[in-house]
């Protein structure tokens, strides 16, 4: 049984010319099916009996990464997030908010962000991650 989801996984690896394995599909389904930013522990805990084990998992994620499949989303404690990157352009990705109050982060997927210029000489930007933080609608009303 195939869904359509995992149709699509498997059409994203063909794209990026990288071999269909069962680690790789794993862990796309894992970061599709959350849609928010999750951590390696949290998709091994997704994948739970079929889980590959943990230093798979990071290759995986690596070299998803390293294609442009998978982004680091962000770190909070020392702990990196992840997600898809198709919610991103080439050249940013969309912002983070964190709530100060309950330290919830959340993916802002309809900002628009203008590029930041840098009035100094030699920098090129090629890419621009925003994070910002204040109060989210709860902790806020
Ligand atoms: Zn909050
Ligand atoms: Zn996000």
């Amino acid at each position: 049984m195939t869904s359509p989801g995992k149709k699509r996984n498997s059409e994203i690896l063909k794209n990026a010319n990288l071999r269909q394995t069962h680690p790789r599909l794993a862990v796309l389904d894992a970061l599709m099916e959350a849609d928010i930013p999750i951590t390696r522990q949290q998709i091994a805990e997704h994948l739970s009996d079929s889980a590959p084990d943990k230093v798979t998992i990071y290759r995986v994620l690596e070299c998803l990464i390293k294609k442009g499949i998978v982004h680091k989303a962000f770190m909070k404690e020392r702990t990196a997030f992840f997600e898809m990157a198709h919610n991103c352009s080439k050249t940013q990705c969309h912002p983070h908010f964190t709530c100060t109050s309950c330290r919830k982060t959340v993916c802002i997927k309809n900002a628009k962000m203008p590029l930041a210029e840098i009035n100094e000489q030699g920098f090129a930007i090629k890419h621009q991650k925003v994070e910002l933080e204040g109060l989210c609608p709860e902790c806020n009303s």
